[in-house]
């Protein structure tokens, strides 16, 4: 796949990216230091992602299993960390648990179950976030919001998995103040999960918010965006 890329460009869009992050977070009242930013890299080529990596991105964000191996092969990570971001097949849990610093997208308890054997086998701790279907729509990844405290109560029988928070993706192309409002609603998901549990948990987490919404994402509390194309420009 042929990627034209400029790396004086790609730099111009990070620090773009950059100042609107410091923008929102004095916009909220919060320490811009608060906020990662996580560059989503699905179907990049490994001497891109290693150009953005030289760039103040703090997290490289992955979709696909293969991609990640191929990119930790290549060394296009630089020592950075990387997450899973995408939805993780079951299969392919034993590819990911370990090299992934953080999994987003854990949605079921058989994917929950799966991370926590592969860790196990590694003798790791794996850090995961529960993904939301937070706008409630068919055939769209994310466990129910009421499906969140079944999925709490086995993860604290889990040695291998920590809990960091939460994750979700609003419902595609609607009104800023609308995608607030659900980012709002995660917010107070997050407060309420951390009353109640605390067993293999460090609830600290909330990834949300895309090139089309980081902002509103981070007056609502978001500690992870997640830029693609604000970042590296349209997918081809
Ligand atoms: C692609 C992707 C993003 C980034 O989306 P953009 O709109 O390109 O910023 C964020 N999160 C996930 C899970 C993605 O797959």
């Amino acid at each position: 796949m042929a990627q034209s890329f400029d790396s004086a460009e790609l730099s111009d869009r990070v620090a773009f990216v950059r100042f609107r992050m410091e923008k929102a977070a004095a916009a909220a009242g919060r320490d811009p230091k608060e906020v990662l930013l996580c560059a989503a890299c699905k179907s990049r080529t490994s001497d891109l992602v290693r150009l953005s990596a030289l760039l103040p991105i703090d997290v490289l964000g992955e979709n696909r299993a293969q991609e990640m191996d191929a990119h930790l092969r290549a060394d296009a990570y630089l020592g950075k960390p990387c997450h899973f971001i995408g939805h993780l097949q079951t299969n392919k849990a034993g590819k990911v648990a370990g090299k992934a610093a953080l999994i987003h997208g854990v949605d079921s308890l058989r994917l929950l179950t799966a991370i926590q054997s592969a860790a196990a086998a590694q003798e790791v701790t794996q850090d995961l976030l529960f993904e939301i279907n937070i706008g409630e729509e068919p055939s769209k990844n994310g466990a129910a919001a009421e499906d969140l405290w079944p999925l709490l109560d086995a993860a604290a029988g889990m040695r291998h998995v920590r809990v960091r928070g939460l994750m979700a993706i609003p419902p595609a192309h609607i009104p800023a103040a609308e995608s607030q409002r659900y980012f709002a609603m995660m917010r107070r998901l997050l407060a309420q999960i951390r009353e109640h549990h605390t067993e293999n948990t460090a609830l600290d987490m909330l990834s949300m918010g895309m090139t089309a919404d980081f902002e509103n994402a981070i007056l609502e509390g978001a500690t992870i965006v997640r830029i693609g194309t604000g970042i590296y420009g349209p997918r081809e």
